[in-house]
């Protein structure tokens, strides 16, 4: 190791991890097992200073370096082959201040830690659908998640931002100070420098009403066009994506349909409770549901409902777009490829992306895709380790 790199110990009050210690294979892994990489050293970091004495360390040294928030980056940008990887999940600290509705949160929290502290307050920040994703790499993409048509994209609430850049120094970006980072740190991704800490604007955000409901695949024509057409000018406290899924084995599957394919709409209603039933009556009359979990339920319980789908260690291969219409075209072609979906943790979600994030102006944040309505992904899996006969598709 270089000098530098050697001196980091002693500089640091996280640890350096290299290949000679035990925890070096735990420490290295990512959550898509696509990457293997073999880093010179993952540094825990346990505050900014730790972050300014790596980054330099790593000009010096000239290493490459990685960021590692929640280190869901499935092209696998939290690690690196010999070089320094900053991992932050030990700076998970979320801090809320419920009278001025804003939270603090350390750059490697995860969107658990956010609903965690903050759902007590009866307070929450738009985030993801699963409670493991980081917010440092969901917020500095954008960010879409269930409440995204109320509360715009993570970054539409993100207030100021710390950040550690090239040269080792911390600064402030916000609409106030370093203007220039701060629209770039919002949608243009993590190059930008290490986010040490976000300052959220926090909102009301408590029980919601909502859940999945299951479709039979030969109704998926009609439920994509009724997703399409409900959701354009649907109340904006209404989150809603449509999503091939194979059934898992829960309480709410009917026992002989466990692993059968199905098209689902999951919902979450974030307004008031006694206007529920009008809003969500016709998700449950456009075709037949199957199979079905709708109800009041705490955001937190929501936002994690299927962080058991998508362990970590599983291997992944993702396609992601924003596109403005949902042609008929397009659904027929989904409908013919989704059937096709091998396994309980593989999927294509249909994110809706209009209300709250489209009021943002196009030039006002690096989030290029203002003017789309709808963000597909596609998320081709491995097996998970819930793999039995039940939860494949053929
Ligand atoms: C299971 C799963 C579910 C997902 N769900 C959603 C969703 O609902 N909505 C959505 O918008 N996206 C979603 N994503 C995509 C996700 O937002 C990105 O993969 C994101 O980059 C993950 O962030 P992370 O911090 O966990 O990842 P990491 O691998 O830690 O980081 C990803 C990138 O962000 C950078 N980065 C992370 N933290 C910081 C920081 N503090 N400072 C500077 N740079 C940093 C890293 O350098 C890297 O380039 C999901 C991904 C997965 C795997």
């Amino acid at each position: 190791m270089s000098n530098a790199i050697d001196s980091l110990s002693e500089a640091v009050r996280g640890s350096v991890i290299t290949a000679d210690d035990p925890d070096y294979d735990d420490a290295r892994v990512v959550y898509n097992a696509m990457h293997d990489r073999r880093p010179r050293a993952v540094v825990r970091c346990m505050d900014s200073a730790d972050v300014m004495a790596t980054v330099v360390a790593a000009a010096e040294s000239g290493a490459d370096l990685a960021v590692r928030g929640g280190g869901h980056s499935v092209p696998g940008f939290g690690t690196v082959d010999d070089g320094l990887v900053i991992d932050l999940s030990v700076m998970n600290n979320v801090s809320v201040d419920p009278v001025n509705k804003i939270a603090r949160v350390g750059g490697g929290a995860t969107w658990g830690d956010v609903d965690h502290a903050t759902y007590p307050f009866g307070l929450g920040a738009p985030g993801g659908i699963i409670s493991t994703t980081g917010v440092g790499g969901l917020t500095l993409g954008g960010g879409i998640g269930y409440l995204t048509r109320g509360l715009g994209l993570s970054i539409d609430n993100l207030i100021s931002a710390d950040v550690v850049l090239a040269d080792g120094r911390q600064v402030t970006a916000s609409n106030d100070q370093n203007q220039d980072l701060f629209w770039a740190l919002r949608g243009g991704g993590g190059n930008f420098g290490v986010v040490t800490n976000f300052e959220f604007q926090l909102h009301e955000v408590g029980d919601i009403v909502g859940g999945p409901l299951f479709y039979e695949v030969d109704d998926a024509p009609t439920v994509m066009a009724f997703y399409r057409d409900l959701i354009a000018d649907a109340p904006e406290e209404l989150g809603c994506f449509f999503a091939w899924q194979i059934a898992p084995p829960l309480p709410f599957v009917p026992e002989d349909r466990v692993g059968d394919l199905f098209c689902a709409l999951v919902t979450c209603w974030n307004g008031p409770h006694e206007e529920a039933d009008a809003v969500l009556q016709p998700f449950f009359d456009v075709a037949e549901v199957k199979a079905q979990h709708v109800g009041p339920a705490p955001f937190p319980a929501l936002n994690s409902a299927f962080d058991g789908l998508v362990p970590k260690g599983m291997q992944h291969y993702w396609k992601a777009d924003f596109v403005t219409e949902l042609t008929d075209e397009a659904i027929a072609s989904h409908v013919e490829h989704g059937k096709k979906t091998p396994y309980v943790s593989s999927t294509m979600h249909l994110y809706s992306i209009n209300g709250a994030a489209q009021r943002v102006g196009a030039d006002e944040t690096a989030f290029g895709h203002r003017d789309k309505n709808f963000a597909p992904v596609i998320a081709a899996c491995g097996r998970t380790p819930l793999t039995t006969k039940q939860t494949s598709n053929g």
